[in-house]
């Protein structure tokens, strides 16, 4: 890794690799052993405030930046991203938890992405408008918004640096962005790679720290034009708090609590791999993660049985085994996940599989196993709060509506999978359904370019993803002209 080695107890401030101001550090651990892989700088309100004035110096140069010089930029910080797939992937699986292919894919989703905020990034424009005479003229234009604060979570950190920084770095933004201190490496390597692709200094910066310190400082920072909030509904209530105290617009991506919901006439042959995988990729900690299975009563019996056959089939272990699933990313998510497996039997759910740490052999690490739960009710636990661990809560339905009316007994509204070979059936369930996105017969948004990453409900309210994304970067600007200088003919 020696290319691409990340200096320790530093952060990326205006083109310096620099300590906190204190000299703080917070040590960076891996889940499978617990042990330190390495130290970042603990930045507080201090680092906060450099890393913001560094952004908003190199704001008006950025924003004057040709759209095509910035894709051009955007193109080789892809391009390098591509180059470096390996010791990228490697920085996050270790520090994530999850499997070296798994890392490997997050950097192939990140590379895609920066890529295509590259070329998009010239085809931004505003529209001219209709006017009432030929005397006037009118147009819209969109202008970047200034500093944009990112702040995301531990758990896909590259794909979402890159699913935030690339759309706004494109519009002319430039960016401080905050990474959980969990799990940090990977967008500090992937802000290493701007910086050699020739982001100036000041565009993006990345300043590691606690939540309630280095988060708190960049919510609340006067000079911050826009904030990006990925993370828990709880803390995305704060955020929003905080940009109201300065009235800047806020983009929240938040949790999900999403059902996979499997008509009778399904093919479970497609379906039950997709959604063992929906519920064990990354060990079920993603904001999409396929944590509600809600089965019709006819084939109840048989799904349950051959999702409980492949969760305990998932082999598990540490990163470099490159197993089916990793362990959980900390302490925290840990002791969070098995008081949810404690509390679930006297609840009066039935243990399918799972349950308890994956092997005696993996002592040394946050692992628990791929987990069923049967019989659940919707006033459970299990079913209404997300868990952010590989376990599953499984409920039966009798036809389309009671499927629809569980599928919306959420206070969540991310995403919403449907297995079922009748198309107008899978249609109409598409349009009931309280989600931002919708998959049929698939989990997620394979296949699809630029698939919008949207939200309803306390999952927030974002329109990340696709081309939209330029959009929820750019501020526009509506433009009237009276034109005085009439043709003398
Ligand atoms: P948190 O909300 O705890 O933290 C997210 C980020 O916010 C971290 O960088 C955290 O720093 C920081 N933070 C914490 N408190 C504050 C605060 N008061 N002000 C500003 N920043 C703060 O989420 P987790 O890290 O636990 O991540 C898991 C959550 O993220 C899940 O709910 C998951 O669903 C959601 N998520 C949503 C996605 C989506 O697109 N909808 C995608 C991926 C995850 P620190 O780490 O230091 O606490």
């Amino acid at each position: 890794m020696a290319d691409l080695d990340i200096p320790t107890a530093r952060q990326l401030v205006d083109g310096d690799w620099t300590p906190a101001a204190d000299g703080g550090e917070l040590p960076v651990l891996d889940p499978a052993t617990r042990e330190p892989i390495q130290s970042v700088a603990r930045a507080r309100e201090v680092d906060v405030d450099h890393a913001v004035a560094a952004a908003r110096r190199a704001a008006p140069g950025w924003a004057a930046t040709s759209p095509s010089e910035r894709g051009a930029i955007l193109s080789r910080w892809a391009a390098l991203i591509g180059e470096h797939v390996e010791e990228l992937a490697a920085y996050e699986a270790r520090d994530v938890g999850k499997p070296r292919s798994g890392g490997r894919l997050n950097m192939y989703i990140t590379q895609g992405i920066v890529d295509y905020f590259a070329g998009a990034a010239d085809k931004l424009t505003g529209v001219t408008l209709p006017t009432r005479t030929p005397d006037y003229f009118g147009y819209t234009r969109p202008e970047p918004y200034g500093v944009c604060a990112v702040i995301i979570p531990w758990n896909v950190p590259a794909v979402l640096t890159a699913a935030n920084v690339a759309p706004a770095l494109a519009a002319g933004n430039t960016v401080v962005l905050k990474p959980s201190e969990v799990a940090p490496l990977s967008p500090f390597a992937l802000a290493e790679l701007g910086r050699r692709a020739g982001l100036p200094p000041g565009v993006l910066n990345v300043v590691t720290g606690l939540g309630p310190e280095a988060g708190v400082a960049l919510t609340g920072h006067a000079d911050i034009d826009h904030i990006s909030f990925v993370g828990s509904t709880v803390t995305g209530r704060s955020v929003m708090r905080a940009a109201a105290q300065h009235l800047v617009p806020v983009k929240l991506e938040l949790g999900g609590k999403s059902p996979n919901v499997v008509f009778a006439d399904a093919d479970l042959d497609a379906a039950i791999p997709a959604i063992i995988a929906s519920i064990t990729e990354n060990a079920g900690q993603n904001c999409y993660a396929g944590s509600r299975l809600l089965v019709e009563e006819s084939i109840r019996a048989e799904v349950v049985e051959r999702v409980a056959a492949g969760m305990a089939a998932v082999r598990t272990g540490p990163w470099d085994q490159d197993l089916d699933m990793g362990p959980l990313v900390s302490q925290a998510q840990y002791e969070r996940v098995r008081g949810f497996l404690a509390e679930a039997p006297a609840a009066g759910a039935r243990l399918v599989v799972g349950g308890e740490p994956a092997t005696a052999a993996f002592d040394d690490g946050w692992y628990v196993a791929p987990t069923v739960f049967d019989q659940v009710d919707s006033d459970m636990r299990l079913v209404r709060e997300e868990i952010f661990g590989p376990v599953l809560a499984v409920q039966g339905f009798r036809g389309v509506d009671e499927a629809v009316a569980m599928m919306n007994d959420t206070d969540f509204g991310l995403l919403a999978c449907i297995w079922t070979t009748d198309v107008s059936r899978a249609l109409r369930v598409a349009g009931l359904v309280r989600a931002g996105q919708v998959a049929v017969n698939q989990f997620h948004d394979a296949g699809v370019i630029g698939f919008p990453f949207n939200m309803q409900k306390e999952s927030g309210f974002s329109r990340g993803g696709g081309y939209a994304a330029l959009r929820e970067y750019t501020q526009e600007k509506a433009v009237a002209v009276r034109l005085l200088d009439r043709p003398s003919a």
